[in-house]
């Protein structure tokens, strides 16, 4: 039995989990109804667990990622048109992945996607620049080269069919011995269509599995009903016809006495003869009613089969959605985890007004250690800051890789000087991170812009102004941090 006040707290809890699915909404309802009325401890204890394994089940929608993905392909779209003497192939293409649609769930290879797109317009960017001659010079080898090396990093981090991926390892194959520049734009359209095409086949699959679920429902609730239907007339028969024997059990022994002679007699014994027939029509349908209950026990070993099934394909999705929201490299959450909680965060900000502060971490000089040491290096470092922020962290602060040597930090209940304490440690942290690659000591420092959210922002704004920040601690020399106030 739970008081008034927690069902008012948990009501108040809950309400923040809103508008985030739909049918967790409606179950909530029902919940907060069943626990008031509930009669003992295990009831209680039995929701509180039912709950929260229906609060577990529940995903949330990504919104915010699917338009920054479906932006960044139209984007692509737009600069890969402004390329003079565009070869005839290509504009096809072109025309052809704009009338692709856009895949459902960008959620799925959001970040190859992104990644790729980014990659391609830079590809583009050059090509542009050759072409309107503002570079001179441009080294088509050099960027031959660096395309080269970003696909490999893309397929060492893709996470798609194999058919998929050996499709795209066949186009850097390709493009390792190609001279040609202008190759360029075709293949990374192609990878585009290769990410797109694995996204669907995975969705038809699961489509897949649904029809199939289905079908099997549908036809257990017509094989349930015709089972009932047959079940209700035996039933609704036999009791009938025990009613009638009843009856005539009773006159035959009224008759028996009454009657002396034997014609009379003859008549009772006909009519008992009559009474044992139905009596042995009964059990008849007693062997029919087993039958039928021997069907249902087979139907509910079938619906049994089917609920576990259920529950593994529920499962996998849960472990790929987990799957998507983290970054590969350093298995902490990534942009699009990060736009997710931002706006969670935010709704809140803007209900209770708590203090809630961000901060954007970017590595310094890190192309430095690179090219230096080599990317497998660079690698174990971005690995290695990740794993330092997030000890350095407490749980209800939140970090996410936003990409490339580029940390985003989400504290929730820290104002602008708590925020500040923190950062100074991090800082310090990381720069008494005792790097070494191959015996060579590598010196890690990181720069942090950060700012706190006041009433008139949005996401957007108080982005920015941290961007500015970190803009700013780069200017001042690095290894710092700069926290922005609000302009007034
Ligand atoms: P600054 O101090 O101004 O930040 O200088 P910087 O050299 O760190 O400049 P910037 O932050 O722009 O450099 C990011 C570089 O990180 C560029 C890109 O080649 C590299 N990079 C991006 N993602 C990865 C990755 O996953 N692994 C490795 N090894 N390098 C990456
Ligand atoms: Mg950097």
């Amino acid at each position: 039995m739970l008081t008034v006040d927690v069902i008012n707290l948990l009501k108040k809890l809950l309400e923040r989990a809103s508008l985030q699915s739909k049918s967790f909404d409606s179950y909530k309802v029902n919940l907060l109804n069943k626990l008031q009325n509930s009669a003992s401890n295990a009831t209680t204890q039995a929701l509180a667990k039912e709950c929260l394994e229906e609060l577990d089940a529940t995903e949330y929608p990504l919104q915010e990622t699917l338009s920054e993905g479906r932006l960044l392909v139209s984007q692509s779209q737009l600069q890969i048109q402004k390329i003079p003497e565009l070869p005839d192939a290509i504009l096809n293409k072109l025309t052809q992945t704009k009338n692709t649609q856009c895949p459902y769930t960008i959620i799925d290879h959001h970040n190859e996607l992104s990644e790729i797109i980014r990659l391609y317009q830079r590809v583009i960017n050059q090509l542009n620049n050759k072409s309107s001659s503002l570079v001179p010079h441009i080294d088509s080898q050099q960027i031959l080269y660096e395309f080269n090396e970003e696909l490999l990093r893309l397929i060492l981090s893709l996470d798609i069919d194999s058919a998929y991926l050996n499709k795209i390892k066949h186009i850097h194959q390709t493009m390792e011995k190609s001279t040609c520049l202008q190759q360029l734009p075709e293949s990374c359209i192609r990878i585009i269509e290769i990410i797109i095409d694995s996204t669907r086949e995975e969705r038809r699959s699961s489509r897949h599995f649904l029809y199939t679920l289905n079908d099997s429902l549908t036809k257990f609730n017509i094989d349930f009903t015709d089972n009932l239907k047959q079940a209700d007339g035996l039933f609704a028969d036999q009791s009938q016809c025990i009613k009638k024997m009843h009856k005539r059990v009773d006159r035959l022994s009224h008759e028996v006495r009454q009657h002396t002679d034997f014609s009379s007699l003859q008549a009772g014994i006909i009519s008992y003869i009559e009474t044992m027939s139905y009596l042995t029509q009964a059990t008849d349908d007693e062997q029919k009613q087993a039958q039928v209950l021997q069907k249902f026990h087979t139907m509910a070993r079938e619906i049994k089969d089917l609920q576990n099934k259920t529950k593994h394909y529920q499962r996998t999705l849960k472990d790929q959605q987990k799957q998507l929201q983290t970054d590969f490299l350093t298995k902490i959450p990534n942009r699009a985890a990060w736009n997710e909680r931002l706006s969670i965060e935010y709704n809140r900000y803007t209900r209770y007004n708590n203090d809630l502060s961000i901060a954007i971490i970017d590595v310094d000089k890190f192309k430095k250690i690179n090219d230096t040491f080599g990317h497998v290096a660079g690698d174990k470092v971005i690995s290695v800051v990740a794993l330092m922020l997030q000890k350095s962290l407490r749980n209800t602060d939140f970090i996410a890789r936003y990409g490339g040597d580029e940390f985003v930090l989400l504290l929730p209940e820290t104002n602008q000087q708590q925020a500040q304490n923190l950062l100074d440690k991090l800082c310090e942290k990381i720069r008494s991170i005792p790097f070494k690659f191959k015996k060579e000591n590598i010196s890690i420092t990181i720069s942090i812009g950060c700012t706190s959210f006041t009433k008139r922002d949005s996401i957007e704004t108080a982005f920015e102004r941290a961007d500015k920040a970190l803009f700013h601690a780069k200017d001042n020399g690095r290894d710092c941090y700069i926290t922005f106030k609000e302009e007034a």
